[in-house]
């Protein structure tokens, strides 16, 4: 099946908001308290876009950000979509992902609570998210899990917590995640400008990718690790051999082509989800944007067009 086949997005991935209580190193979205953009969709508007999802049958949202609870009206989005039948997955740095929060979720069909741990203690986690707590992020695990939610792990390795990952994946399975999502640091937002200090060398994403293949042995039916595609390189080569069914939505609600990609296609704002469905699919098939995703694949960088 192909993109053209399809009259709408199989997976909406809203970046709901900007803003977040963290300002991890590693973001590739430039997130921060001060990072709300100037014109993010207000109530109306996301309540709107909420509607056009649900009418066109998308079968499944994902909310990040920024830390999109946050947002004053993201749970009057989450739940009109959830009540129209809506799967939703939300990722959270689980620092504030409280037990009310939980609750309300809980009410919804979640496919699944993704919490970003990417250290085995404080040390190696607080380093990469100044003022975090570890504590407070594996609490928000154990809060997912003991209200029924399925729960998914995120570790992204950087040269501070590379040599952590095997105690983060046993530990994911601890705290009962069916999943665990990693691959290459990608060199986006305030990664890119913190690029030197954090990039993990080719041997260490050698022995982790290593390490990756011995523990899909060991935790298979227990622990699903994702890592493909596993690097930007390797996604642009999959997005070449057929563009992916899921529209990006930015909290401006601008759509880019890819999250690695500058090109704007679209405003979900202006078009509406079907205009912007459209514009999708006609950007994915110019020369242009083919151009930008082949130099991807040699540069491993983003790519402005
Ligand atoms: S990495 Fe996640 S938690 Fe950290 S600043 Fe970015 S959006 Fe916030």
């Amino acid at each position: 099946m192909r993109i053209s086949d399809f009259g709408a997005p199989l997976m909406v991935a809203w970046q709901f908001t900007r803003e977040c209580d963290l300002a991890c190193l590693h973001c590739c979205t430039d997130s921060s308290p001060a990072g709300r953009m100037a014109d993010e969709l207000n109530l109306e508007e996301s309540l709107r876009l909420a509607g056009e999802i649900a009418a066109a049958e998308v079968p499944y949202v994902l909310f990040g950000g920024g830390e999109p609870a946050l947002a004053p009206h993201f749970f009057s989005v989450a739940e009109t979509l959830g009540k129209a039948g809506v799967y939703l997955k939300v990722e959270t740095n689980g620092q504030r992902f409280g037990a009310e929060a939980v609750a309300r979720l809980a009410r919804l069909p979640v496919r699944s609570i993704q919490v970003s741990l990417d250290g085995a203690g404080q040390e190696s986690y607080g380093k990469l998210r100044p003022a975090a707590s570890w504590d407070a992020a594996v609490a928000a695990c154990r809060r997912i899990r003991d209200a029924g939610l399925p729960l998914e792990i995120s570790f992204a390795p950087t040269r501070f917590n590379i040599g952590e990952a095997e105690a983060v994946m046993d530990l994911a399975l601890e705290l009962g995640a069916f999943r665990f999502n990693t691959g290459e640091l990608m060199c986006l937002g305030r990664a890119a400008r913190f690029w030197d200090s954090l990039e993990p060398t080719s041997q260490d994403y050698g022995q982790f990718l290593k390490l990756l293949e011995r523990k899909t042995g060991e935790l298979a039916g227990r622990l699903e690790l994702c890592f493909q595609p596993f690097s930007l390189r390797e996604a642009a080569r999959a997005w070449l051999q057929e563009p992916s069914g899921t529209l990006m939505v930015r909290p401006d609600g601008k759509v880019p082509v890819a999250a690695a990609l500058s090109f704007i296609c679209a405003d979900v704002r202006r078009d509406g989800l079907a205009g912007a469905w459209d514009s999708y699919r006609e950007a994915c098939a110019s020369a242009e944007v083919g151009r930008a995703m082949a130099a991807l694949i040699c540069k491993d960088l983003p790519v402005i067009v």
